[in-house]
């Protein structure tokens, strides 16, 4: 017999899209209810059964502001990596609650995206939705990589070496010319 006492839980749980709980996390223009979809969530708990809302791959990889993705866009090697480390933790749930003699009752996810739908998912052949021809400007900011490398080497506490950016956008200078300036920056550098 348990030594465990029982209390009110059902044991019963359905595993759900992130979106389903919380509307901002759709990608733009596809969101059909302002927060949460209030019917499922009152379906769900007409039946006792308690919900595990999964994480957005998108959101955490791309974004709030990620345009439509595609089959084609997301059915990379590191896009399937990034969600297979998602999926383990998803498990490790499902898995613990297997343990406990938990019900899993279903997986609820949206059907037609191109990262968690189930019968269908997104495609489009070159790429994704919307942007033909976005605005470009150049902001005088490092980019995220380099951000991210800057930081682990100040937090390491790692000597800054000089960083050169070559000007390989303008297009006013020729291949010559920017390996000229470099040239002579790596000498003064190393003159140093
Ligand atoms: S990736 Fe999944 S959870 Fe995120 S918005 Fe799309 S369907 Fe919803």
């Amino acid at each position: 017999m348990s030594e465990r006492n029982e209390d009110m839980r059902s044991k019963r749980v359905v595993f759900v899209s992130n979106c389903i709980l919380n509307a901002n996390n759709k990608v733009r223009e596809f969101a059909r209810y302002p927060g949460m979809f209030s019917q499922i969530v009152s379906t769900l708990d007409k039946h006792d059964v308690g919900i595990q809302q999964m994480p957005c791959p998108e959101v955490l990889y791309a974004g709030n502001l990620r345009w439509w993705g595609s089959r084609e866009l997301y059915d990379n090697v590191g896009f399937r990596r990034f969600c297979r480390e998602m999926a383990k933790q998803t498990a490790d749930y499902m898995e613990n609650y297997e343990i406990a003699g938990y019900q899993t009752v279903a997986i609820l996810v949206c059907d037609g995206s191109p990262t968690c739908g189930y019968t269908i998912s997104s495609s489009y052949e070159n790429g994704g939705g919307h942007p033909a021809e976005p605005v470009r400007s150049l902001k005088p900011l490092p980019g995220v990589y380099m951000g991210q490398l800057l930081e682990e080497m100040e937090s390491r506490g790692l000597k800054m070496p000089p960083i050169y950016g070559l000007p390989m956008d303008n297009r006013d200078k020729t291949n010559e010319e920017i390996i000229a300036d470099f040239d002579l920056f790596l000498a003064r550098t190393i003159q140093k």
